[in-house]
């Protein structure tokens, strides 16, 4: 059986197909609960889980191992003394059960991951589903399947960034989504992880089945189930071409971004974490053009602490010194929710209580990443970008806060860089009529061309319904783009795109003719979009 999707990264992959199902691991705080009963209800997830365990252990033993090794270590945790030291003294003060279970949990997993050793660091995940295991159980909800350790095509409704973090990322070699648009998050870290992914299937997703083999192609959309031997060799024919393809780019891994006319272009990165980096240098990237720094927050139990975000942004500042670093500061809401967030239900999340808009809102939250940056700073060459701009004042009010900062730490004695470039996202239609007073208060400016195309059109960028109406390449947004790159060069400040539009190459003749100065682009389109440029008149 054939099926069609919208193809959102490009890639070939075959594999069973897995359904990802989730459970709602998120708790309250009650303080004034009766420390036995908690005590007897603690014991009684214990045993429960050391049950489970045991039988996802003698499972798994047969078949790998390994894997089995880590059901054991999860039992002997579950027994660990700093860990129910923990639980009971938070029982005993009247906290639920399930609380105290996750403030400890969270608080173990802060200490192992802060220890500078690979084999440290991997228990802080551990810890985790140890304490969401309880949690799942004191809720009285059942076990979601676990995710084989075999190649899988995730296939799921959507999929959203906190489900994405929590995948583990050396078996997923595709993903189907019924929902979504190609600038959907779920398209955006495929394409950073350079899987094939293919969004928006609508009613053709229900003719998916539960298990069986699935073909996908990530270019054309098509998704062939339970694929017979013809179309396996097609696939496979597929697959080597398009293997073929990423080792004739190689050829533009060190080669500089240049138009025929001689126009210099920076070809960046957008990633998400520490890992993306690192998979972006060698991918021949010359900088950072976006790092989403909310992924750090989507992949964290509680709001990630100054130091935990400091090493992340030092590392990744390390990794690529002395080029560019683009950090953008917090995007969160819309669809990248964290649920110690607290926000509450919005008809319309992508024009509601986000971003920049939270940050200027709990400064609390927006200091403690500046500073994480400004101590950061003095190991590469950072870039801060403000993301969600719609006005002059919120620039000025981000500036002014980081400039308190700077000075506060300094007199802590923490050095700070004093070489700090300042950048805003071009991403609403506010900001690209008010480009040319924005360009007077900062370095440089990034045209974030998921959401400007979202917001000028008024089209959705997750409903695959509209997605014939969601287009970069419309000549309204061409028109913004051209507007913005105007206004950024009569200023003296260089522009870039961060948006997916970037390693659209059907763009590139335009953005050189418009002298875009960098383009920032998923890891695995770089060598792609280098060639492109290379190619271009402008
Ligand atoms: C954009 O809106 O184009 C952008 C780069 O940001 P995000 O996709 O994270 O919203
Ligand atoms: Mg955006």
């Amino acid at each position: 059986m054939k099926l069609k999707g919208i193809g959102a990264a490009e890639g070939i992959a075959v594999a069973k197909l897995w359904r990802m199902e989730t459970v709602d691991l998120s708790v309250e705080h009650l303080t004034d609960r009766d420390p036995e009963k908690e005590s007897v209800r603690f014991a009684d997830a214990q045993h429960k889980a050391t049950d489970e365990l045991t039988a996802l252990y003698e499972e798994t033993l047969t078949k790998d191992a390994d894997a089995a090794m880590i059901f054991d270590i999860h039992r002997m945790m579950l027994e660990d003394l700093d860990f129910c030291e923990g639980v009971s003294g938070l029982v005993a003060s009247g906290c639920n059960a399930e609380w105290a279970v996750k403030q400890t949990g969270d608080m173990l997993h802060d200490m192992f991951e802060a220890i500078d050793d690979e084999t440290m660091r991997a228990r802080a995940a551990d810890v985790q589903d140890v304490s969401g295991r309880l949690i799942r159980i004191l809720k009285g909800l059942d076990d979601a399947p676990p995710m084989p350790k075999e190649p899988i095509v995730v296939v799921s409704d959507d999929l959203l960034p906190s489900q994405t973090v929590k995948l583990d990322k050396k078996y997923v070699v595709g993903c189907v989504t019924r929902n979504g648009s190609v600038t959907s998050h779920s398209a955006i870290l495929s394409r950073s992880m350079g899987i094939a992914c293919i969004v928006g299937m609508g009613d053709e997703f229900d003719k998916l089945p539960q298990r069986g083999t699935v073909a996908i192609d990530g270019l054309t959309g098509e998704v062939i189930v339970d694929p017979n031997a013809d179309e396996l060799a097609l696939y496979e024919k597929k697959k080597a071409d398009f293997e073929e393809q990423k080792v004739l780019l190689q050829h533009y891994k060190d080669k500089e971004a240049i138009t025929k006319s001689g126009h210099h272009v920076h070809i960046c990165a957008n990633i998400g974490s520490v890992k993306d980096a690192e998979d972006a240098k060698k991918a021949g990237a010359d900088g950072v053009g976006l790092f989403r720094s909310e992924f750090l927050y989507l992949d964290s139990p509680d709001f990630p602490s100054e130091e935990k975000q400091f090493q992340a942004y030092k590392k990744v500042l390390e990794i690529f010194s002395p080029n560019q670093v683009i950090v953008r500061t917090l995007d969160l809401g819309s669809d990248k929710q964290a649920p110690y967030f607290n926000i509450p239900h919005e008809e319309n999340p992508a024009m509601g209580y986000r971003a920049i808009r939270i940050c200027l809102d709990q400064p609390e939250i927006f200091r403690t990443q500046l500073r994480a940056l400004l101590r950061a700073s003095v190991y590469g060459n950072l870039h801060i970008m403000f993301p969600m701009i719609t006005s002059v004042t919120q620039v000025m009010k981000s500036k002014e806060l980081m400039n308190n900062l700077k000075a506060e730490l300094i007199a802590e004695g923490h050095p700070v860089s004093d070489d700090i470039k300042i950048g805003v996202m071009i991403e609403t239609p506010a900001a690209v009529v008010m480009s040319d007073e924005l360009a007077k208060l900062v370095d440089f400016f990034s045209i974030g061309t998921n959401d400007l195309t979202q917001y000028t059109l008024a089209a959705d960028r997750m409903n695959a319904k509209v997605s014939n109406i969601f287009n970069s390449e419309d000549p309204a947004i061409r028109r913004m783009i051209e507007i913005t790159a105007r206004n950024a060069h009569a200023a003296g400040i260089w522009v870039g795109i961060c948006g997916e539009a970037g390693a659209n190459t059907t763009l590139t003749p335009f953005f050189m003719e418009n002298k875009i100065d960098e383009l920032s682009v998923a890891a695995a389109s770089i060598l792609k979009v280098r060639r492109a440029v290379c190619e271009s008149e402008g």
